[in-house]
């Protein structure tokens, strides 16, 4: 077994969509990022890389590379997945917090999890999803940003 975290930030501007473990959310204000800006699916995969000991989104997803903008951060998960595989690893479980002042988030975690569990082949009860404030403190708690933690279980797959 082995466990990678995983922590992501974007800042919230309007005119950009707010999209969060692959489901666009209603909101004015939305993710500033090269790729579609989605911090939960950014963290998640950094906590899959962290696990396996494959360095970090930076690394495989370099934010200079025109070939990122604007990407579905999808992609980067099921590529982090992907990489792991290689070595052997497939996810047993994974656990989200989300830290945002607003938008409320209550009616978006049951199809944020179904999302996530879908991208990482896990049944939904392996993918726990904790959304929080910030206590109106700093520049998560005004609203002008948004961060994700997550954290992975990997193991071993049995050898046929
Ligand atoms: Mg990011």
């Amino acid at each position: 077994m082995r466990v990678g975290i995983g922590y992501d930030i974007h800042r919230l501007v309007r005119g950009r969509p707010l999209i969060l473990g692959g489901v666009r959310v209603v909101s004015p204000v939305g993710s500033l990022g090269h790729s579609d800006g989605d911090a939960v699916l950014h963290a998640l995969t950094d906590a899959v890389l962290g696990a396996a000991a494959l360095g970090d989104i930076g690394d495989h997803f370099p934010d200079q590379d025109k070939a990122h903008r604007g990407r579905d951060s999808a992609d980067f998960i099921r590529r982090a997945l992907a990489l792991a595989a290689r070595k052997g690893l497939v996810p047993v479980n994974a656990d989200i917090v989300v830290i945002a002042e607003r938008p409320k988030l209550s009616a978006y975690k049951s199809r944020i999890r179904a999302r996530v569990a879908a991208l990482m082949g896990l049944p939904v009860s392996r993918v726990g999803l904790q959304a929080k404030t910030h206590e109106g403190l700093g520049e998560l708690g005004s609203g002008r940003a948004i961060a994700a933690q997550a954290a992975v279980l990997l193991k071993e797959r049995k050898k046929r």
